[in-house]
């Protein structure tokens, strides 16, 4: 069977080029960093030859650079080390609606801790507004958390102008780049931020590292984990070495490629909103028509379930990833949708397309070609065309599949 695989958001297959760096760094170069024989010494070059390019990738030092297990761990080390050492200071802390969870349940974990937290609310293309921003900001402020670019609409934030503002008002800014990085321009000094996260499985490295970038002098202190003294007291644990060596490669890669494979991937993501625009009736594309990432679509189709979608896509060979939330057993529409101003009904038939450095224009043609008929066959039996009843109801059929969670 053909096999197309449009989610790249979710996750990345792992360059060759990258793996067989990772492969050497797990068979022959596998010293711990931090002894001091020739193993570790080799083990330690590679860690920090990795760090540069990664520094060099975002226009950072390399000192600011700490590598984590992923982009989750870097949001919570992020988040956790300006909020504790802040305490003294003030308890409040602003976000967007539309944050990965990752953000968004950390957040409220420390509003259980007697944090104050703002989560701001998006307009209807799922844009944080600079001005909401401004008005949010008390004299108790102590962390804007605002993401670069949505994991599930693809919609791109002004973080350099939250991030003028913040610096204004002296509080510190985190920004998760996690989507946004090797996409559009990444560079902590453009974008004035203070911290930043990005995690590999999203650019062609492997899953379970990530990076975590901390501006030099940035009042953050590191309170998860207690142990040992790697990354220079800032993320305790021995590094992983295959993981990071395979990291500085992709973030070379991806700095490298990044504005080439931007313009194809636009040309790709336009084709696929364009057909299905005029192929199928009914839809609603979701995000900022302009502001977004190159290589994210996400539409709603009326009247129908994204998880019948993605089943009937799947039967054909298509990788795609729905909108609903992966609350198992209830079927909550996505909080981004939602949040957008989207309703119910609309955005329970959400999917979301991400495409990535595989993909051709044979790929879209074919998604144009069989998507058309699952759209026909599941609105022709779906019981959401009677909108009342559904609303009556307030559940939908057709959604009896076990949920998988969307990155
Ligand atoms: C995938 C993703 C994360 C989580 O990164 P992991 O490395 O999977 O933990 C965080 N934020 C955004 C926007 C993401 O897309």
């Amino acid at each position: 069977m053909r096999r197309v695989y449009f989610d790249h958001s979710a996750t990345t297959p792992v360059d060759p080029a990258v793996a067989e760096e990772m492969y050497r760094f797990m068979t022959e170069t596998y010293g711990n960093p931090t002894s001091l024989h020739y193993f570790g010494r080799q083990a330690r070059k590679a860690v920090e030859e990795a760090r540069e390019k990664v520094a060099a990738a975002i226009g950072a030092d390399p000192k600011e650079i700490i590598f984590t297990s992923g982009g989750t761990e870097s949001d919570n080390m992020a988040i956790h080390g300006v909020a504790t050492i802040n305490r003294n200071r003030g308890n409040h802390i602003i976000t967007s609606a539309v944050e990965h969870h990752a953000v968004l349940n950390t957040v409220k974990a420390l509003g259980k801790q007697g944090f104050t937290v703002t989560i701001l609310p998006v307009d209807k293309y799922g844009m944080v507004s600079v001005e909401d921003v401004a008005a949010a900001i008390t004299d108790k402020t102590v962390l804007i958390t605002i993401m670069h670019a949505n994991n599930e609409m693809g919609t791109i934030q002004p973080i350099a102008e939250i991030g003028k503002l913040a610096r204004e008002k002296g509080v510190l800014f985190h920004t998760d780049a996690v989507q946004s990085f090797g996409k559009i321009p990444v560079n902590v000094d453009a974008l004035n931020v203070d911290l930043l996260s990005i995690s590999g499985h999203k650019f062609y490295a492997p899953k379970g590292i990530g990076v975590l970038y901390v501006r030099k002098g940035a009042r953050w202190r590191q309170t998860l984990f207690h142990g040992g003294a790697q990354e220079r007291l800032r993320r305790a644990g021995t590094e992983n070495t295959p993981g990071i060596v395979a990291l500085g490669k992709a973030a070379e890669l991806a700095a490298a490629n990044r504005e080439e494979e931007a313009a194809r991937l636009s040309v790709l993501r336009d084709r696929l909103i364009e057909g299905i625009d005029s192929r199928i009736g009914d839809v609603l594309l979701t995000g900022h028509p302009e502001k977004r990432l190159p290589n994210l679509v996400s539409v709603c189709f009326k009247y129908i379930e994204g998880e019948s979608m993605l089943l009937s896509l799947d039967m054909q060979g298509i990788a795609a990833s729905s909108g609903s939330a992966c609350t198992s057993g209830s079927l909550e529409p996505s909080h981004v949708l939602l949040a957008m101003g989207i309703p119910h009904e609309m955005a329970h038939g959400s999917i979301r397309l991400s495409l990535g450095k595989d993909n051709t224009e044979a790929d879209v043609d074919y998604f144009l070609e069989v998507m058309p008929p699952i759209v026909e066959r599941l609105r022709a039996m779906s019981p959401l065309d009677q909108e009342n009843e559904f609303a009556l109801s307030g559940q939908c059929n057709g959604c009896r599949i076990s949920h998988s969670c969307q990155a």
